[in-house]
């Protein structure tokens, strides 16, 4: 899936570059703030993911 970031900080909302097909969780940089962000991906979120098609929304924690 490929997943939405919004940061938490901002409300800047930026796409994961790369897939993901496996819950887990990394690190991503806000494009706006440049506040590091904690991404964790659930395995309920890919399965969302797969069951709509769609692109899923996931909230930095
Ligand atoms: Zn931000």
């Amino acid at each position: 899936m490929r997943a939405i970031v919004t940061c938490e900080c901002c409300g800047h909302r930026q796409t994961v570059a790369r897939a993901i097909r496996k819950p887990e969780s990394f690190y991503l940089v806000c494009h706006d703030c440049e506040r590091s962000l904690r991404i964790e991906v659930t395995a309920e979120d890919i399965s969302a993911a797969q069951a709509s098609g769609a692109r899923s929304a996931t909230t930095a924690a």
